[in-house]
């Protein structure tokens, strides 16, 4: 394998700024509902990697043991969400990955929610 160094390193380059540009500066999902209908927040379970930024700014957690993956509980939920309220609590810190998601076509999350969400 070849040896990975600063200067052949390209991959995590091009990351956009989380707090410029509009296309993903708000889910167009409607979390309240999805949250009223019972989906528990499930995309904050899942396992991401964090921008340079994220990391650079100290608000988001990584997790320590496999760097700069987003932290999670033993809960298998994201460090950061409330449990009682499904809110994220870092909202306006939030990283690019929640920011660009929708679960409006993801078959982890139950098809009766997504349907219900399309509903306008
Ligand atoms: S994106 Fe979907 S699964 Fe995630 S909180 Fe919003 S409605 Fe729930
Ligand atoms: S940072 Fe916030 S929106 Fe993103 S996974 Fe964690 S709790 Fe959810």
């Amino acid at each position: 394998m070849a040896e990975v160094t600063r200067e052949n390193w390209t991959i995590h380059d091009d990351f956009p700024d989380k707090y410029k540009g509009t296309h993903f500066q708000e889910k167009k999902v409607d979390c309240s509902k999805g949250i009223e209908l019972g989906c528990g927040a499930k995309c904050c379970s899942f396992y991401f990697g964090l921008t340079p930024q994220d990391v650079e700014e100290g608000i988001v957690k990584y997790d320590a043991n496999f760097p700069f993956m987003i932290k999670q509980e033993e809960d298998g939920y994201c460090t950061h969400l409330n449990r009682e309220t499904f809110q994220c609590t870092i909202r306006d810190a939030r990283p690019v990955a929640c920011r660009q998601y929708s679960c409006l076509n993801d078959e982890r999350i139950p098809e009766r929610i997504r349907d219900a969400l399309k509903e306008k």
